[in-house]
Parts: C-alpha cells; sequence; structure tokens
C-alpha cells in the first residue's frame, strides 16, 4: 500500500466529549477521523461504513478543525465530570497534529479545569512538545509499543514514530511528574508474543518506572483483511489461524497472558490486562 499518499479533509464537528465504552474513561475526545499512522492491525477501521474506506486506513484523516472550542464550550458547562480520554480511537499526536495543533489546544482548554482527570494515549514522540499544559496532578500519559524491534515496527505500524524514540519521549513525560504506562499490544501471534520481544518491552517500563497494560490482537471487522494485505509479501505468516488464535480463551492467549505477568513479576513491574 502506498502510504505516502495522504487525503486531507477540515470538518466541524458539533461535539467535542463523546461518551465512552472503555474501561476507566468516561468520555472520549478525539481530534481527528482517521489516523496517517496506518497500523495495519488498527480497528479504528472497523466504525468506518464501507471496506474501500476501512482497507484504505492510514491514507487519509478528517480534521475537526473547531474541536477545541467546542471542547471549552462543554466542560464550562460542568456536565462533563470524570475521566476523559484522549486519542480513544485515533492517535491525538499523528503527524497533522504538528501543523494543526488542536490536540495541543484541547490540552490547553483542559489544563485548566477541575473535576476531571484526563488519559492521553499516543505512539508519537510529538507529545513532549506539550509537556508544558501536561500538569502531573491532571494528566497521566500512555504510549503504545508492540515491539522494541524497528524491522517489525515499520512492517506493522507504517508510519508511527520508531519504539526508541516513542520511549524516550514516554521517559521524558515521565520525569517531569506526570504518571505513565506502556500499553503493550495488540500483541500478536508470532510477530511480537515471543519472550525476548516482552522482556524488552518490560525492560524498559522498568528503568522508566511505569506500568504496564497489555492486549492481544483484536481482530474486528476488516482488521485480518487489513493484515492480509499488508503481510502476504513477507512470506508464510499463517493468517488464517489468527481467528482461533486470538480468541479471548484460547490456548495461545492464555500462555501468552502467563509469559507477560511472569516476566513483569521477575523484574517487578505492574501490570495488568486491558479487558479481563
Ligand atoms: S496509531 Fe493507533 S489509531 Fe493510529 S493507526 Fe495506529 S492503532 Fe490506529
Amino acid at each position: 500500500m502506498d502510504y505516502n499518499y495522504l487525503r486531507v479533509s477540515v470538518v466541524e464537528c458539533r461535539y467535542a466529549l463523546i461518551p465512552s465504552r472503555l474501561p476507566d474513561v468516561d468520555y472520549a475526545l478525539n481530534p481527528y477521523v482517521g489516523c496517517e499512522h496506518g497500523c495495519i492491525y488498527c480497528y479504528g477501521r472497523s466504525m468506518l461504513r464501507g471496506r474501500v474506506e476501512a482497507l484504505s486506513w492510514g491514507r487519509f484523516v478528517k480534521v475537526k478543525r473547531n474541536i477545541h472550542r467546542i471542547l471549552a464550550k462543554e466542560v464550562r458547562s460542568g456536565r462533563f465530570k470524570g475521566v476523559i480520554g484522549i486519542g480513544t480511537v485515533t492517535d491525538p499526536y499523528q503527524p497533522l497534529e504538528s501543523r494543526y495543533m488542536l490536540t495541543r489546544q484541547c490540552v490547553e482548554v483542559l489544563s485548566d479545569v477541575g473535576d476531571i482527570h484526563v488519559t492521553i494515549q499516543t505512539k508519537s514522540d510529538l507529545i513532549v512538545r506539550d509537556v508544558d499544559l501536561i500538569k502531573p496532578s491532571l494528566f497521566d500519559v500512555g504510549v503504545t509499543i508492540t515491539t522494541m524491534d524497528e524491522d517489525i515496527a515499520k512492517i506493522i505500524e507504517p508510519k508511527a514514530p520508531p519504539p526508541s524514540r516513542r520511549i524516550s519521549a514516554l521517559e521524558t513525560v515521565s520525569n517531569l511528574g506526570v504518571d505513565t504506562w506502556i500499553f503493550l499490544g495488540p500483541i500478536i501471534p508470532y510477530l511480537n508474543d515471543d519472550y525476548r520481544c516482552i522482556e524488552l518491552v518490560v525492560d524498559n517500563a522498568k528503568r522508566i518506572g511505569c506500568e504496564i497494560i497489555y492486549d492481544k490482537l483484536n481482530l474486528r471487522r476488516w482488521v485480518l483483511d487489513s493484515m492480509r494485505m499488508a503481510l502476504e509479501e513477507y512470506g508464510n505468516y499463517p493468517i488464517d489461524k489468527l481467528p482461533l488464535l486470538t480468541r479471548r480463551s484460547s490456548e495461545w492467549w492464555m500462555d501468552v497472558r502467563r509469559r507477560v505477568e511472569r516476566i513483569c513479576r521477575d523484574k517487578g513491574v505492574r501490570c495488568s490486562p486491558a479487558y479481563l
């Protein structure tokens, strides 16, 4: 797939905060629809209506240019309390954010509000730009790391910054006193599920002093198709085994869970599954 092509459209939104179904998040805030990082396993594509658009995930982005103004009105209304998750569907620090600065403006709005907590998740070191606004008392920050192997990351997360840059960004944020975590996931059979691969991520969590939240591949609609398209040129990847292997009750997942928990326990790193 040609990831260098990107269709950008600028839209107006009517709502900024959307009730969230994620555990521990009350409202979701996503300044962009679509994500330029184009991860082959991303299930954000499952929320789209058509297969063609879903399979071109990574090549279009809608920019919600007024989201910070809508957000300011919403939080002033006093109706929104609890935890706000930034980047629950698409990456808030994807490359276009350096031009549009919508996430920054939303973070600025939220850094002045009481009665809320904000959790940010990203795969980009661009978050370091906003450390002047990310108050330790109000925010926590998570960075997604699937693997420290830059060659594998390049295949499965073609336009995201390399894992080493994400780790140093997380370290910078952590050193400022902000609570941090690594999202280790998705863990994918035969790609990033072996002991050494997981251990390298856990070692980084230990060094930074952050916890790990982990999860497996989630094969929502069109994810298998996307992975098939991306991986077919890399030889004999057993793509057809994924639906069985990645069931929440599968032997594979039970094994991986035990592996992650054991490595974390041995190294003294707190960890928990994203979903029980
Ligand atoms: S960075 Fe996140 S939202 Fe963006 S494509 Fe990757 S998984 Fe999807």
